[in-house]
């Protein structure tokens, strides 16, 4: 049989995660808490489940759930969704992911991705038949060139996928990087996938740029959300796509082969856990801000540099005063040797340019960045 996807291997958050538990190395690697999911929000699954929601929910998501996530956007982000044909749960950011790329682009279409680029983009997209146009974030803190963005634009362009706050980077977009991403595809055939899975995770106060709150790119994107990352909640692959309705009928043609829906129970627990606990999204920034200080502050004596991280739960960390390896080689040698697993870059790139800098996650108890940071202090 010939591989439809030739060049793609297993992801490396799969890679590392493995030779995390095969090493018992501390697993600074794949994104995911080490702690727990609020207790309130397991007594209402729990609760939900004896209610016996156990039967197919409808197509795009309960009807409740995604009240509430229309009355969320709309105070956050000053969008008014139609819950009913604007708002689709699905089983994960990366199924909304996979089915907006394929709702919009085919054969011979191009898809704008910015390189480091989050791994699931590229396969969804050559799944889809199109080409993925890849252009490089800029050091020191990786920007976007928008210059650079014009320049790729052409005819064949189909579809723009932004990500902020950016993993693996934790580089931020700002409202003028939103101006200048509506000005580039102004009067132009071209959509944008706006990944914002860590939209509670901005620090220094910061406010998360949603394209949703952005007049003019609200009205051509797709805006993915996802409720893992923000309810401490990875495992139960809830996530939800907000599109206009022309975008959202396109959106569900797909999500309705691929899974048709997600799991009914966990739904109705997120809806009211939102309607009850809803200071526990706003409180996230500074959770995990603090989280980020207390790790930077612990590797102060070591000898990586670190690089700004202004969202999400990742930390970059230069090694190049403490190895030459690439960092493919380093972050084994650390994950196998040393007993801390991180993520290297490379696999975020077509073209990677050599940087020797690893990703490191922060979501974590205290004791678990404490443990992983003496051994990263004595490198
Ligand atoms: N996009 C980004 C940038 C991510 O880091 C992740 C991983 N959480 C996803 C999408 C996929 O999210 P989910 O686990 O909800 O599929
Ligand atoms: N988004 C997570 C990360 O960046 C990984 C998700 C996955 O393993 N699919 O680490």
């Amino acid at each position: 049989m010939q591989s439809k996807l030739p060049h793609i291997g297993t992801t490396i958050f799969t890679v590392m995660s493995k030779m995390a538990q095969d090493y018992g190395a501390i697993n600074l690697s794949q994104g995911f808490p080490d702690f727990d999911c609020p207790e309130r929000l397991k007594e209402l699954v729990t609760k939900r489940l004896y209610d016996n929601k156990n039967q197919y929910p409808p197509m795009a998501g309960i009807p409740l759930l995604r009240q509430e996530i229309a009355n969320k956007i709309k105070k956050l982000y000053g969008f008014t969704a139609d819950f009913e044909s604007e708002i689709t749960v699905t089983s994960g950011a990366t199924e909304a992911i996979f089915n907006a790329v394929q709702a919009t682009v085919t054969a011979g279409d191009e898809v704008i991705i910015f390189d480091p680029a989050y791994d699931c983009y590229e396969p969804a997209i050559l799944m889809a038949g199109a080409t993925p146009v890849r252009i490089s974030l800029e050091l020191p803190d990786y920007a976007i060139n928008w210059q650079a963005l014009d320049d790729a634009i052409s005819e064949k362009t189909k579809l723009v996928i932004i990500n902020s706050p950016h993993n693996p980077c934790g580089s931020v977009l700002t409202r003028s990087d939103l101006d200048l991403l509506a000005k580039a595809i102004r009067k132009k055939d071209i959509l944008v996938l706006s990944d914002e899975v860590y939209e509670h995770m901005v620090f220094e106060g910061q406010i998360h740029q949603s394209v949703l709150s952005h007049p003019e790119l609200s009205e051509k994107s797709y805006a993915v959300f996802s409720f893992g990352k923000t309810y401490h909640a990875t495992g139960w692959k809830l996530a939800y796509c907000v599109a206009r309705p022309q975008l959202t009928e396109e959106f569900r043609k797909i999500h309705q082969f691929v899974t048709f829906t997600s799991t009914s129970f966990v739904q109705y627990a997120m809806a009211d856990f939102m309607a009850e606990c809803p200071e526990h999204a706003l409180e996230l920034s500074a959770f995990y801000q603090a989280k980020r200080d207390k790790f930077c502050e612990l590797l102060e004596p070591s000898r990586f540099k670190l690089l700004p991280s202004k969202g999400t739960y990742f930390q970059l960390a230069d090694y190049s005063a403490i190895s030459d390896k690439n960092d493919i080689e380093f972050a084994n040698e650390l994950t196998q040797e040393r007993g801390v697993a991180a993520i290297p870059l490379t696999p975020f790139y077509a073209n990677a340019p050599g940087t020797k800098i690893l990703r490191f996650c922060f979501c974590k108890d205290d004791s678990t960045l404490k443990s992983a940071a003496k051994i990263l202090c004595q490198l």
